[in-house]
């Protein structure tokens, strides 16, 4: 296969679309869905309506049919924006359905796959735990099988979008005898009377909602159990290595956010008659965070192409995340140091870009975990 660095026309029609959308309709709902910490529901639906939700699945499945390449571009135009609608738009398009159009059966593709792509139905992805969040085989939400399905019991802990998510998936244990890699996964409708949902208060992504969530006595059907008893282990794996490159893309939108406001206020602010952007220690910041972002998006799209392929491992996922979600974070400490004190100021974005920065070198795995991978990967055992 030839090799090429050029996105190709339905690539950047994908790209026209999500600015587009960002640009008209969404940056002006950004500011209040931050301050008041609500995320607009109604943009699912717009979403949908796009086939912007849809975007990496096939036609065949009720997607949009395009690639990893596509669903890069979308979360990084998004995250360019507002990193909380991103990080919604992924736990969603990503996270709470990816793994139902893996293993689903055609019932639960129906009845929640198919509602999720328009957008009629949000959901999310409920694997952390308070004992259980860079150390997954650490979990202890326990299912019991009573008549008719199964019942829970738990907790989870930072669950995006489980404040107002109409479905969640849940990761529980149905023996805890067995390896701690024996873990199934259920399709929980919400609200459940077994699953109180509190709402954190966060100071990154504040427009992103985020859930607490104690399971007592949840009741969940037998056609809820997804992917068969104690063997969704590896689509677990599977579906955070996808979103690895994914929120690695996610990052990628947040350092070029980051790095354009930089370079507009080195242009713009004169200091002793001189734009800072000609003093030499400015420049060299953002020549350095230039090639930085340029590393990170080629990373980005390589992974992105792997996925395509078929041929994603853990540790290349590991790699592009870490990478690109450490360029977000250190693009938008020095974006911040361009601005001096207006860097500090609220109607300069990056004060902002840099605190959702921080979402990204520990969610999905926090920096030290991706390490880890890569290291076990070298034959080490860190
Ligand atoms: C905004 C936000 C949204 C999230 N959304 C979701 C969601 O939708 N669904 C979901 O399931 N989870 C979600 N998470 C949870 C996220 O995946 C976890 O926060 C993350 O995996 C880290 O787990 P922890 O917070 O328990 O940190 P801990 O595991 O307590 O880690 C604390 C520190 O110890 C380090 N550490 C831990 N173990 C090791 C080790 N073996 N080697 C070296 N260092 C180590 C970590 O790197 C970190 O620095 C979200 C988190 C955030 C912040």
């Amino acid at each position: 296969m030839a090799l090429s660095f050029q996105f190709s026309s339905e690539h950047e029609a994908v790209r026209d679309t999500v600015r587009r959308l960002c640009q008209e309709e969404l940056s002006p709902l950004v500011d209040d869905a931050e301050e008041n910490e609500v995320f607009p529901r109604h943009v699912f639906q717009r979403w949908g309506e796009l086939g912007l939700i849809g975007v990496r699945y096939p036609e065949r499945d009720g997607g949009t049919g395009m690639d990893k390449v596509s669903d890069c571009i979308v979360r990084e135009e998004l995250s360019y924006m507002s990193q909380a609608f991103a990080t919604s738009w992924s736990a969603h398009s990503h996270l709470g359905i990816w793994p139902i159009w893996k293993v689903g059966t055609p019932w639960q593709r129906e009845n929640y796959f198919k509602p999720a792509l328009t957008g009629e139905k949000v959901a999310g992805f409920g694997l952390s735990e308070p004992d259980g969040g860079s150390n997954v085989r650490a979990l202890k939400t326990r299912a019991e099988r009573v008549d008719g399905g199964w019942k829970l019991n738990g907790s989870k802990l930072y669950i995006t979008n489980a404040p107002f998510a109409n479905f969640l998936l849940v990761a529980a244990r149905t023996r805890p005898e067995l390896k701690p890699e024996s873990i199934s996964l259920f399709i929980v409708d919400l609200p459940n009377p077994g699953f109180e949902v509190h709402k954190l208060r966060k100071e990154g992504i504040r427009a992103s909602e985020t859930g607490l969530i104690h399971i007592e006595d949840a009741f969940v059907p037998d056609e809820c159990l997804l992917g068969g008893i104690e063997g969704t282990y590896p689509v677990i794996l599977e579906c955070l290595s996808e979103n690895r490159v994914g929120v690695a893309a996610n990052a990628l939108g947040m350092a070029r956010a980051a790095f354009d406001a930089a370079k507009a206020y080195a242009s713009d602010r004169i200091v002793a008659n001189k734009r800072i952007g000609d003093y030499q220690a400015i420049a060299h910041k953002l020549a350095d965070m230039a090639a930085q972002i340029e590393a990170a998006k080629w990373m980005v799209y390589y992974g992105a192409w792997r996925v395509d392929q078929g041929t994603l491992d853990a540790a290349t996922a590991a790699r592009v995340k870490l990478i690109a979600s450490e360029t977000a974070l250190a693009v938008s400490e020095q974006a911040i140091r361009i601005h001096g004190g207006a860097g500090i100021m609220r109607e300069y974005p990056v004060g902002r870009i840099h605190r959702d920065a921080f979402v990204y070198v520990i969610g999905e795995g926090t920096s030290e975990v991706q390490r880890n991978i890569i290291a076990r990967d070298m034959g080490f055992k860190p």
